[in-house]
């Protein structure tokens, strides 16, 4: 499933914008500002990125130079303007497409299909993370395995990808939503969720909610992976 980031401030237009992308099978994050979308591309790169140019905080062109500055990722610009300069400004800012708004949902799907079909597989976000080592506890994302003490733990598709999240940000407090929007996909699950699987994981790494040795439950807060022996 491709992930598209939207970046686009009016609430409505970004409801739309869900519904259309998530009806074509697109796991959809949103990012209300530029800057916010800038940590996301940088933090948890996306597919590819549809822009909306008309933002509160920073010029929408000036986002699209900054994300270029930082990224390959397949940008895909909606702009009010439909003219010959704008649309020079925005190729030559390292747009891969452009759309005048108002556009319709079948337009933007088809235009993003096309786009995702030029650029090729987007660069795993797997095959940067390293392999990590807590304690006895070795986690290999490109290998998708987990080992304990040696002996290979047999996990879920889920399981696997909440503790390799949580490897990747060892140390960090996690909070149950973000957890649901970057693992899942899907931020409006309900946070019971995150704690059915982590109880699972626990169970598998052999420790308790009240005696963890790696996975941590900070009250009210979130979860994080303790890579310091106590
Ligand atoms: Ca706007």
């Amino acid at each position: 499933m491709a992930s598209v980031l939207v970046v686009e401030d009016d609430p409505v237009i970004r409801a739309a914008l869900i519904e259309v992308l998530t009806g074509h099978g697109y796991a959809v994050k949103t990012a209300h500002q530029g800057f916010e979308a800038l940590r996301e591309v940088t933090q948890c790169p996306p597919d590819i990125v549809v822009l909306d140019l008309g933002l509160p905080d920073l010029d929408g062109l000036d986002v699209l130079r900054m994300i270029r500055g930082i990224s390959r990722v397949p940008v895909l610009v909606a702009t009010a303007r439909d003219d010959d300069t704008e649309t020079i400004r925005l190729l030559n800012a390292g747009a891969d497409d452009y759309m005048v708004k108002p556009f319709s949902g079948g337009q933007l799907a088809a235009r993003l299909a096309a786009v995702l079909r030029r650029s090729g597989p987007a660069e795993d976000a797997v095959d940067r993370q390293p392999v990590v080592q807590v304690g006895e506890l070795r986690i290999d994302p490109r290998a998708r395995t987990a080992h304990l003490a040696g002996r290979e733990l047999a996990l879920t598709r889920r399981e696997f990808d909440l503790l390799a999240y949580l490897a990747a940000h060892a140390d960090q407090v996690m909070s149950r939503k973000r957890i649901l929007a970057e693992v899942w996909q899907q931020p409006y699950l309900e946070d019971q969720t995150v704690d059915v699987h982590l109880s699972a994981l626990r169970k598998k790494l052999g420790e308790k909610a009240s005696d963890p040795r790696y996975l941590h439950t900070v009250r009210g807060i979130g979860i994080k992976l303790v890579t310091s022996l106590s």
